[in-house]
């Protein structure tokens, strides 16, 4: 799905897992190059990626559940990944940066007024360490982001109709306890827009997909399926 149509100079979207050129049980469009897909059509993958946005290169990173951000100031000669990060940004027009996932949320956005856009992957671990908010606090000092002028994109992910969490005592903070909808199960998106929020950022201004990615069968997801493939979000400045 397509983020932010309304704003012509971002191109920005989630792709589904269909499209693409991998097998099962990776079929068919999955990014992800550490989940034993056959390299060459994982990078076949990327490519399609690149070029239905129109973007240059892709930048994404080989993400840990921490909440370390890449700052990428400069225009890659091919497509790279970097071990380590879990959120991307970036001033540099054409290029994309990816965040892979399988229920995991990539969090999208875009600075308009200052020409950067960022994109975040938080699973649970990434929504107990805000690296939303951290995130935003880096887009201010890097390019003087003014959070109210963000905008904001929350991909298709875990929903609170499969986000189980037995042990939520142990692994989620006490303020995340009343976005429980239902016996054990978490709304990941309500957290997430609710840190955006905190930041600055303007309701209005928050897009979220609201498709959860462990019902239907258009996504991968590890809660699943387990053995599985990665699908992409993708945020890039394009040059108009
Ligand atoms: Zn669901």
């Amino acid at each position: 799905m397509i983020f932010f149509p309304h704003l012509p100079t971002v191109s920005s979207a989630t792709f589904s897992r269909h499209g693409g050129a991998s097998e099962p049980p990776y079929h068919s469009r999955n990014v992800g190059l550490h989940v034993g897909d056959d390299e060459v059509r994982v990078l076949r993958n990327r490519a399609l990626i690149r070029e239905e946005l129109g973007l240059a290169r892709l930048v994404s990173a080989h993400q840990v559940h921490g909440n370390s951000i890449l700052l990428v100031d400069w225009l890659p000669k091919t497509d790279e990944e970097h071990a380590g990060y879990d959120a991307l940004m970036t001033n540099i027009p054409e290029v994309g940066l990816m965040i892979q996932q399988a229920d995991c949320q990539a969090i999208m956005l875009y600075d308009p007024e200052h020409g950067a856009v960022a994109n975040i992957h938080s699973g649970w671990r990434g929504s107990v360490a805000n690296i939303i908010a951290k995130t935003v606090v880096a887009m201010t000092a890097a390019y003087g982001t003014k959070p109210s002028a963000l905008v904001a994109g929350i991909s298709p992910s875990l929903g609170p109709c499969c986000g189980e969490f037995v042990n939520y005592r142990s692994e989620l903070p006490l303020a995340f306890h009343v976005y429980q909808t239902q016996p054990n199960h978490f709304d990941f998106w309500a957290i997430s827009r609710d840190q955006l929020r905190d930041t600055g950022v303007r309701l209005e201004q928050i897009e979220i997909a609201g498709r959860c990615t462990v019902c239907g069968g258009d996504y991968f997801s590890y809660r699943r399926d387990k053995v599985t493939g990665r699908f992409a979000s993708v945020i890039g400045m394009v040059i108009s």
